[in-house]
C-alpha cells in the first residue's frame, strides 16, 4: 500500500525517521496550525501546565505523527505512542497513563478505531485526570479512583467523522492537516536529500514534489526510489531526467496520479459508465478494500477534481476522462 506505513522494512522506517522535522522550525507547511500551536504551547509552557488536548486530522503521510513528535518535543516532554486498535481493554490504557510523567503527550494514532469501553475509560482521564480502576470480581468487586498526572492526548485520524460526539468535545484543539502544495513538497524534498546526502536540481526535486499526491510521505519515498535511479543509471544527481525516468518506473503518471488512483478512475469509467457507483462496488472491482480508497485515494482524487461524491455514488469526473484519453459516452437524455 503506497502513502502508509505498512510494507517498510525496518530500514526504511529509519530512514523515515531520520527525514522526521523535530522542532516547529523544521515543520514546513500547514502554516496555520503551526502558527496556532507555537502559542497554545507557549502559554502552557508560561503557566506550567498541561497543553489543552490536540486532535489531529486528515490523510495519512501528511505529518500528524511528525506533528505530535514536535509538540512533545517543545513542551519539554515525553511522548508515548499507542494506536485505537492496540488498546484492546481499560487496563491496557490505565496501564499507559499511570505512567506518564507531569505533562507529558500521550499519542494514540488511528482515534477512531477505539474500542467504546476503553473510549468511556478516557473521557474521565481527558477531563479530570482522573481513572476507575475496578478490583476484584463478583461480590468483592470494587473500583478505586487513581489520580493521573496531567497530561496531553493527541489524537491522530484519518476519519474524524468516525469520532463520537463526547470524544471530540474533548478535544480543546483541533486541526484538519491539508495537502501540500508542489512548492512545500519541493522544499521538504530538498531537505531530505541533503539529510540523505543525495545531490539533487531544483527541477529534480520539483518534478518529484508535484507528482507526489500533495503527501510528504510520498515525496520522500519517490525521493529514496529516485536516489537508487540516480546511482544506478545517472551520475548519482537527481536531475529532471533521472525523475522523469524513476516516477515513469514507479507507475507514477504525469500528473502525479499513481497505479491504483489510475485504476479507481478506469474501474468507474469502463466498468460504469462513469458511475454513480457505490464505493463497496469500486473496492471489489478493483480489489483494494473500501476503508484504503476512502482514505488514502478518495480524497485526493476528489481534491483534484477527478472523482465526485454524489448521493448516489462516486462518479467520475469529465477530468478523469481527459486524464485518461477517454471520450464521455453520454446516455439518452442527458
Ligand atoms: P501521518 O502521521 O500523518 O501519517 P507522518 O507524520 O508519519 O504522517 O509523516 C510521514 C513522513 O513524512 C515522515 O517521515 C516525515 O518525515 C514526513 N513529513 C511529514 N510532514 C512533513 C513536513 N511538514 N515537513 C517535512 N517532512 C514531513
Amino acid at each position: 500500500l503506497k502513502g502508509t506505513n505498512d510494507g517498510m522494512t525496518s530500514t526504511e522506517k529509519e530512514i523515515e525517521r531520520a527525514l522526521r522535522p523535530l522542532s516547529f522550525e523544521d515543520f514546513t507547511g500547514q502554516a496555520k496550525i503551526l502558527e496556532n500551536l507555537r502559542i497554545f504551547v507557549k502559554a502552557a509552557l508560561q503557566r506550567g501546565e498541561a497543553l489543552d488536548h490536540v486532535l489531529l486530522h486528515g490523510p495519512p503521510g501528511l505529518g500528524k505523527t511528525t506533528l505530535s513528535h514536535i509538540v512533545a518535543n517543545e513542551l519539554n516532554a515525553n511522548i508515548k505512542m499507542t494506536s485505537g486498535p492496540v488498546l484492546d481493554k481499560p487496563s491496557d490504557l490505565a496501564g499507559l497513563l499511570t505512567n506518564l510523567q507531569e505533562n507529558d503527550v500521550l499519542f494514540i494514532d488511528e482515534i477512531h478505531r477505539l474500542n467504546p469501553v476503553v473510549e468511556e475509560y478516557l473521557y474521565s482521564a481527558m477531563e479530570d485526570y482522573k481513572i476507575d480502576i475496578m478490583l476484584d470480581s463478583g461480590p468483592n468487586a470494587r473500583t478505586v479512583q487513581i489520580k493521573l498526572n496531567p497530561f496531553t492526548l493527541i489524537g491522530a485520524t484519518t476519519r474524524a467523522g468516525l469520532l463520537t460526539s463526547p470524544l471530540r468535545a474533548r478535544f480543546g484543539i483541533n486541526a484538519r492537516l491539508e495537502y501540500y502544495d508542489a512548492a512545500l513538497l519541493t522544499t521538504i524534498v530538498n531537505r531530505s536529500a541533503a539529510i540523505l546526502g543525495t545531490p539533487i536540481e531544483e527541477e529534480g526535486a520539483y518534478e518529484i514534489a508535484r507528482r507526489s499526491r500533495g503527501t510528504p510521505r510520498i515525496a520522500n519515498n519517490l525521493l529514496r526510489r529516485t536516489r537508487d535511479f540516480a546511482q544506478v543509471k545517472g551520475k548519482g544527481v537527481i536531475t529532471v531526467e533521472i525523475a522523469e525516468i524513476a516516477l515513469r518506473a514507479l507507475d507514477v503518471d504525469q500528473n502525479g496520479l499513481d497505479e491504483m488512483d489510475n485504476r479507481i478512475l478506469t474501474t468507474i469509467i469502463d466498468k460504469f459508465k462513469g458511475g454513480p457507483v457505490g464505493l463497496s462496488t469500486i473496492a471489489t472491482a478493483c480489489g483494494d478494500e473500501a476503508e484504503t480508497i476512502e482514505e488514502v485515494y478518495e480524497p485526493f482524487l476528489i481534491q483534484e477534481g477527478y472523482l465526485k461524491r454524489t448521493s448516489r455514488g462516486r462518479e467520475a469526473t469529465e477530468k478523469a476522462y481527459r486524464h485518461l484519453g477517454i471520450v464521455p459516452v453520454y446516455r439518452d437524455g442527458e
